[in-house]
C-alpha cells in the first residue's frame, strides 16, 4: 500500500522539503485525548526535541497537551507557540544558568534534575531571583528497553537521571535547601519502543521506589514516565496512530498511583512521527557493478537517522507505478554513511521522480544540519500548500 499525497501541489515546491499530514496530525491529537480523558489524574506533554516546527508546536499547544523541553531553546519555542509555563517541563543532563534562568523568569513547572550539582545550581540562581523551583528528580530506573542501543536511556551505564541508591539523600538534601521544591520523580527508559514489556517493567521499578520512599516518610505528587512509544515504520498507512489505548492502560493497570498523585507523560516519537514524510527528487540513477543506485536531492542533512541509528523508513515512488526494481536509494553527500535504504523495492524511477521518504514526522526535520553548505529543508503542512 502506497501514501496518498498532494503530488500536484509539490511540483511547485523545491525539493528536498517535509511534508506534514496537518489531519493526521489532528487525528492523533485527537486519540490521545480521547484515551487520557478516561484517566483524569494523567496529563501528557508533547518532547518538542522530535519537531519544533512553529506550525507544528501551535497546532499541538492548541490541543491542550502540555511542553517537555530539553534545552533553553525550546522551553523559548514552546513559550512562543503559545503554551503556557505552567505545563511546560523541563529536563536535560547540561543544563547551563542562562537555561535555568529561563526557566525560573517564565515559571516553568518543573525543571527534571539530572544530578545532585545541577539542583545546588538551581537552589542558587531561584536564591538570587527570590523565587522557588519546582523539582523532580530524574532518576535512571536501569531498565532496559528493546530498541535500537544509541536510543536507551534508563540503564546504569547511560548518562542520564541519577542513581536509585542516591535518590533518597539526595531528596532529604533538598529539604534543607530553601529555593527548591521536591515535587516529583521523572523517568523516561528509552525511544521507538514496541514492546510494551518495558513499558510494564518501568511501572514495577516506580512501584518499588515508590514503597521505598513511602517508608521515609517521602511523598511524591507527581510521577512523570517520559516518553518512549514506538511507530510502525514498516507500515505508516495501515499504522498511522500508534496504540495509545494499550499505551495509557498499561500505565493505568501497573503503576500503583498513591492518591491525589497525577501522572505526566513526555510523547515525542508517536505524535508527530506519521505525519510526516521527506519528499525528494531523484536525481541520478547510477548503475553500479553491483547495485543499481537511486540518488536523491535529500540526504543525511536532511533526515540522518538512517545514517545515525540505521534507521529503516519506507520509501516510495510517488511519481509512478512502473513495475518495480531493486534499488540502494543514497543521497549527495560527502560520506559513505549517506545512504537512506539498501536493495529495496521501488517502482522504476528515473528522473526528476518525486520520492517520499515516510513516517519522519519526528527527528527529522528538527535534527537536519548544513553540512555541505547545504540549505535546511523547509516544512510544509497541507494548507500551505
Ligand atoms: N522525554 C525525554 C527525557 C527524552 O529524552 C525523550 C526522547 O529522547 C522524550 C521524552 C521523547 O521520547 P519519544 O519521542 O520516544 O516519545
Amino acid at each position: 500500500m502506497k501514501g496518498e499525497f498532494p503530488v500536484d501541489k509539490f511540483h511547485h515546491i523545491e525539493t528536498p522539503f517535509y511534508y506534514y499530514d496537518t489531519q493526521l496530525l489532528l487525528r492523533t491529537l485527537q486519540t490521545i485525548n480521547e484515551e487520557v480523558a478516561q484517566y483524569p489524574n494523567f496529563e501528557v506533554h508533547y518532547a518538542v526535541k522530535a519537531n519544533a516546527n512553529p506550525k507544528v508546536l501551535h497546532l499541538i499547544r492548541q490541543a491542550d497537551l502540555g511542553a517537555d523541553c530539553v534545552s533553553g531553546g525550546e522551553i523559548q519555542a514552546a513559550l512562543d507557540a503559545g503554551f503556557p509555563a505552567n505545563k511546560i517541563v523541563y529536563a536535560g543532563v547540561g543544563k547551563s544558568d542562562k537555561e535555568i534562568n529561563l526557566g525560573l523568569d517564565n515559571d516553568i513547572f518543573c525543571f527534571n534534575a539530572e544530578s545532585q550539582a545541577e539542583i545546588e545550581v538551581i537552589n542558587e540562581l531561584a536564591k538570587s531571583r527570590n523565587k522557588v523551583a519546582r523539582i523532580a528528580l530524574r532518576i535512571n530506573p536501569d531498565v532496559g528497553a528493546h530498541t535500537h542501543a544509541n536510543i536507551t536511556t534508563g540503564l546504569a551505564e547511560n548518562k542520564f537521571g541519577i542513581a536509585m541508591n542516591d535518590m533518597e539523600p539526595i531528596i532529604q538534601q533538598m529539604k534543607t535547601m530553601s529555593n527548591v521544591e521536591f515535587i516529583g520523580l521523572h523517568f523516561h527508559i528509552g525511544s521507538q519502543i514496541l514492546d510494551m514489556t518495558d513499558f510494564e517493567a518501568l511501572c514495577y521499578r516506580i512501584n518499588e521506589l515508590q514503597d521505598q520512599l513511602e517508608q521515609h516518610h517521602i511523598s511524591v505528587k507527581n510521577i512523570n514516565v517520559g516518553g518512549g512509544l514506538g511507530i510502525h515504520y514498516d507500515c505508516p498507512d495501515e499504522q498511522p496512530i500508534p496504540d495509545f489505548h494499550q499505551y495509557f492502560a498499561i500505565y493505568a493497570h501497573h503503576l500503583q498511583l498513591r492518591k491525589g498523585q497525577k501522572l505526566h507523560f513526555e510523547l515525542g516519537r508517536s505524535v508527530v512521527g506519521q505525519m510526516g514524510s521527506l519528499i525528494a527528487r531523484t536525481l541520478y540513477i547510477k548503475q553500479g557493478n553491483a547495485k543499481q543506485f537511486a540518488i536523491l536531492d535529500a540526504g543525511m542533512t536532511d533526515l540522518i537517522r538512517p545514517a545515525l541509528y540505521q534507521a529503516h523508513h519506507k520509501i516510495e515512488n510517488i511519481s509512478s507505478d512502473a513495475p518495480t526494481e531493486t534499488y540502494d536509494v543514497v543521497g549527495p553527500i560527502c560520506e559513505s554513511s549517506d545512504v537512506f535504504a539498501k536493495s529495496i523495492e521501488l517502482n522504476k524511477t528515473k528522473r526528476g521522480d518525486l520520492i517520499a521518504i515516510r513516517s519522519a514526522g519526528a527527528y527529522g526535520e528538527i535534527m537536519a544540519s548544513q553540512y555541505n553548505c547545504r540549505k535546511l529543508p523547509i516544512g510544509y503542512l497541507t494548507e500551505d500548500l
